[in-house]
């Protein structure tokens, strides 16, 4: 909880000097946690001072500890890498390296230390902390430090932040830098495949991951690849030389051009030998297929971080100077982390130690334990994808427990949408069911525009953008629901499926409520929220809007960069989001934004004077005009009256000539081209879970007199809202949500992001000062 208080009437903080270093290897996004811990430490009164080359600053000391200011950080957000580099300090393993180390924290008066690497710099960090006092007694004997700086330092506070790309440290979900760099894989497989589907190639791409196969398994479930090595979970069988290529040679029989393999660098069999791609190329070869290895090696670091791993590193650099400042000589040296989309701060140590518990287990054969080490959804998100890559279209079921299932695509495109049918197609056809496509929404219901989709249709669709089975805005109020419900009949479908926004939410309900008028939606339906908006209610995430906030972000970059280049100029860029300010936030948080104008706050003149003044005093301060472009985000439904083009005229005519301004409508490019990994994840994950939850409500119906549907069900639970809650996934009767609904703005009440309005704000405007409780 955040509280904007007047410093004048608070007690003192004690002033803290804070030392940041990057370690390890480099992962996108410790810029932006390197950024936030600076700006957030001078907010709360504190000094900041970056360490150059990871503990190889530590140890050498002199220039390569520096103070830094509020502008040092500048423009760190968007930049891949760490900026203040990284090492591998092999003196720091050293007790004499760590001596040093010790040394010249003291005389540069630093007595907190923040940490952004893996498992091996947080345990670095630790060993310096459990050392601290033996370290000190060594630095009086040798005469180096004085008794009173002893004192003085009697304590030294470690706080970890996890920067790695291969998701690898347990007790945290995902660590900063993993979605970056599976943004890369994902566009590198993007681009073989179609090289790969011009020459009806085989592909076996290398993936890093030495003893954590999350990037490789995320991108095959990602880029729907065909089969996928990782060290977690070696195949079972004896012979999997011969079950892999039967599996291949049962996708190329149905059509498939393409081969894709996925093999994580430490990839092993069951007697832990490495499955090298070279071997699997040699296989596929000898089967006929014309096949080629890529390793992606260093491309896979990431470069340009993406919306996620810059928030995510932001929100956990705020939460590591705040867990500075609540640090006690006593508690343990905290990691933070995030579960469940909320931060945590657990023992370092701790987390190290169950890290190398995954190590050890797959050492000792133990994979279940290996899988069981890592989060839930790992397990999960294999076994999703097992279900699709194999092919059993032979089952047949009775027709009453078989599913008709309408899939329909409803509103404004978003990323995922394709993903999520291809997913829902191909569990639907191996257990058994079939797979209705009604195209064009409702409309194309109606005129009877449905056709049933084979495992072969939906291939290449995991990374689609846009709607292959098309969509439109018609809502369903405006049609006759008489005719919906007889077109249902007609088509036997007994299940419905509904990928979309808002639009798609208010369908269920007009569906749910005609139940008592017709039979023909006494059927299990679920709608899985699909808008760049995330304004469903029931879910924290809709599927788009992880694909919409990285177009955002990229075009503002761009636009940034422009107001940069110009120096003094102040673009507002207008977002969509209907009246949901998500997207302005999100997106604000991960360019730096000055500021953002949301419905949910609204924008009035005292807020415009507000960032007026603060503007004249950012431009009138930079004699030199050195100063970068100012971003402000507005959200297009915030105001009637404060228009885009009215609060840029604003700006402009009260700068005193201090600084010009600009406007910039992103428009359409904000439904994103091709779906983010993220938004193809999720519509994975859910697209099986909705099948999962047709299929137990797909009872026969118990009253003879029922001819139509196949399969009845009228209890409310059986219209539910499919939604992430944190990172469990939950069905919510759609009923049930009518009381956090918003209809009138055509939102949900819900808002889990609000609170992070209040940091774009402290950390784009030097002098807010904010307390956190
Ligand atoms: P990555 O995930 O990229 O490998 P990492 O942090 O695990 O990151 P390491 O090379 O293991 O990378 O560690 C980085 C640095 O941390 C080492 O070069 C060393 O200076 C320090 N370090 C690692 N382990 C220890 C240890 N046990 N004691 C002291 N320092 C250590």
């Amino acid at each position: 909880v955040q509280q904007d208080i007047d410093i004048s009437t608070q007690p003192k903080v004690e002033r803290k000097r804070i030392g940041v270093l990057t370690s390890g290897g480099d992962s996108p996004g410790m810029n932006a946690a390197v950024r936030a811990i600076v700006r957030v430490a001078i907010s709360r009164g504190c000094d900041a001072y970056a360490i150059f080359e990871g503990y190889e600053g530590l140890v050498n000391g002199g220039d390569m500890i520096k103070k830094f200011g509020w502008a040092d950080v500048r423009g760190y957000l968007a930049i891949g890498g760490t900026l203040i580099g990284t090492a591998r300090c092999a003196s720091f393993r050293e007790r004499k390296g760590r001596l040093s180390a010790a040394y010249n924290l003291i005389k540069n008066g630093i007595d907190a230390l923040i940490v952004c690497g893996g498992d091996g710099s947080l345990t670095g960090a630790d060993v310096l902390r459990s050392e601290w006092p033996g370290l000190l007694e060594d630095l009086i004997k040798e005469g180096r430090i004085t008794i009173e700086e002893a004192t003085r330092f009697k304590h030294l506070t470690v706080v970890g932040l996890v920067g790695s790309i291969d998701n690898d440290m347990s007790s945290t979900d995902i660590t900063i830098g993993a979605v970056t760099s599976l943004h890369r894989i994902c566009e590198a497989i993007d681009s073989i495949s179609s090289t790969a589907l011009s020459h009806s190639r085989a592909f076996v791409i290398e993936v890093m991951g030495r003893h954590c196969g999350w990037l490789a398994l995320m991108a095959a479930v990602s880029t729907g690849a065909d089969f996928v090595f990782i060290p977690e979970r070696p195949p079972i069988s004896d012979d999997w030389e011969s079950e892999m290529c039967e599996t291949l040679k049962k996708h190329r029989d149905l059509g498939k051009r393409m081969t894709i393999v996925i093999v994580a660098e430490g990839a092993i069999d069951k007697n832990l030998d490495p499955i090298r791609p070279e071997y699997i190329k040699k296989l596929l070869t000898d089967h006929g297929l014309d096949t080629r290895v890529t390793t992606l090696g260093h491309t896979q670091r990431g470069g340009k971080p993406c919306s996620f791993d810059r928030n995510l590193a932001t929100i956990q650099g705020v939460e590591a100077v705040q867990a500075v400042l609540r640090a006690t000589p006593d508690t343990p040296s905290p990691m933070i982390g995030i579960r469940e989309n909320k931060i945590t701060c657990e023992p370092l140590m701790k987390a190290v130690e169950l890290t190398r518990q995954v190590a050890e287990a797959i050492a000792q054969k133990d994979f279940r334990r290996a899988m069981d080490l890592r989060d839930p959804e790992f397990s999960e998100d294999y076994q999703a994808y097992i279900d699709l890559a194999v092919v059993n279209e032979k089952l047949s079921l009775r027709e009453n427990q078989c599913l008709r299932l309408g899939i329909i695509h409803i509103g404004a495109p978003a990323g995922g949408m394709n993903s999520a049918t291809r997913a829902a197609v191909r569990y639907a056809l191996n257990h058994g069911h079939i797979p209705v496509a009604i195209y064009n929404g409702f409309d194309g219901l109606l005129q009877d525009n449905l056709r049933e989709l084979s495992w072969i249709d939906v291939d290449g669709w995991a990374g689609k953008g846009g709607s292959e089975l098309g969509t439109n805005k018609i809502n369903i109020s405006e049609l006759d629901v008489g005719m919906i419900a007889y077109q249902l009949q007609k088509h036997r479908i007994n299940s419905l499926l509904l990928i979309g926004g808002f639009e798609a939410y208010t369908s269920l309900i007009e569906l749910n409520r005609s139940r008592n008028q017709y039979p023909a939606f006494c059927i299990p339906m679920v709608c899985l929220p699909a808008t760049i908006s995330n304004n469903v209610p029931g879910t924290d995430f809709s599927l788009g809007s992880d694909t919409s906030l990285n177009a955002i972000v990229d075009s503002c970059d761009s636009i940034k960069q422009s107001a940069s280049a110009s120096r003094r100029r102040v673009f507002v860029v207008e977002v969509q989001g209907g009246h949901c300010g998500y997207l302005a936030v999100l997106a604000g948080l991960a360019v730096g934004a000055t500021s953002a104008y949301i419905p949910e706050e609204g924008v009035s003149l005292k807020k415009l004077q507000a960032d007026l003044n603060h503007l004249t005093r950012r431009f009138g301060e930079d004699k030199k005009g050195t100063s970068s472009g100012r971003l402000f985000l507005r959200n297009e439904c915030v105001s009637n009256t404060y228009t885009t083009d009215v609060i840029a005229s604003i700006f402009k005519s009260e700068s005193r000539g201090l600084y010009d301004s600009r406007t910039s409508i992103l428009g359409h490019i904000q439904q994103g081209g091709t779906p983010s990994p993220t938004d193809r994840i999720r519509a994975t994950r859910l697209a099986v879970k909705c099948i999962k939850f047709l299929e137990q409500y797909a009872l026969p119906p118990t009253s003879e007199k029922i001819v139509y549907p196949s399969i009845y069900t009228n209890v409310k639970e059986s219209a539910a809202v499919i939604g992430i809650e944190g990172a469990q996934v939950i069905f919510t009767p759609v009923i049930d949500l009518l009381s956090e609904t918003d209809m009138k703005n055509r939102k949900s009440t819900k808002t889990w992001w609000i609170h992070l309005k209040e940091l774009v704000e402290i950390l784009s405007k030097w002098g807010k000062i904010t307390f956190f409780k």
